[in-house]
This record gives C-alpha cells, sequence and structure tokens, in this order.
C-alpha cells in the first residue's frame, strides 16, 4: 500500500480496515487512520467500489418508498396490495409469475423473466 500522510499533522497514516455506514448497514473498506488525530481517509476506488457493492446489496435503502399502506388477509395467507403505478410499470397481470426473496428484513418481489 502507498504511503499517505495526514494532511493535518503531516504524519504517516496507518493501513485500517474502516466501517462505511449506509442508511440500511456497514460495509468494511481498506482506508488509512490517522494515529493522532483520528481522521480517516478511504483511497477513491475503494470508496467507488463499496458504493457500487452496497447498492447491489440494496444498503442505501428505498428510494421512494410508498407508506401508509397495510398487510391484509385473504383466506390463511397475509397479503399485499400491488399499486396500480406498479402494476402498469411492470405490465403485471394475474398470473403473472414472480419470484421472491427476503434481502435482511426487506421483502423484495420481481416478475420472473421469460
Ligand atoms: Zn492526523
Amino acid at each position: 500500500m502507498e504511503r499517505i500522510r495526514c494532511n493535518k499533522c503531516k504524519i504517516e497514516m496507518t493501513p485500517d480496515i474502516i466501517y462505511t455506514h449506509f442508511p440500511r448497514g456497514k460495509l468494511p473498506v481498506r482506508g488509512y487512520r490517522c494515529e493522532k488525530c483520528g481522521y480517516e481517509m478511504i483511497p477513491l476506488e475503494e470508496a467507488k467500489r463499496v458504493q457500487d457493492e452496497a447498492e447491489i446489496l440494496g444498503l442505501y435503502g428505498a428510494p421512494n418508498p410508498l407508506t401508509g399502506r397495510n398487510v391484509t388477509r385473504s383466506g390463511n395467507n397475509l397479503s399485499v396490495y400491488i399499486p396500480k403505478e406498479y402494476e402498469k410499470k411492470l405490465d403485471l397481470k394475474k398470473g403473472t409469475p414472480i419470484r421472491m426473496w427476503l434481502q435482511g428484513d426487506t421483502i423484495c418481489i420481481e416478475p420472473e423473466k421469460t
């Protein structure tokens, strides 16, 4: 790793694992820490890599969530109504096959590509 100096203290920074926080979690990155003032530095390419990873893992959370909705019951099962807007946008019909999975505590649904 290259040698990097703290802008303030002018001493060499120590390579360290730094946790980058996102709205829905945190990820470790290889960065540098100043032993004297605690300043943390993450190289640009590492910052970019971790942002891409967070995007893939959904750590930024929902960008534009619908709120004020509730789970309902249909027979023995719990169900959620799909908003008309989503129905149109994704061209969903009764019987459209979907895939569903859990991402942490989030339920994800996507139409199966045919
Ligand atoms: Zn420093």
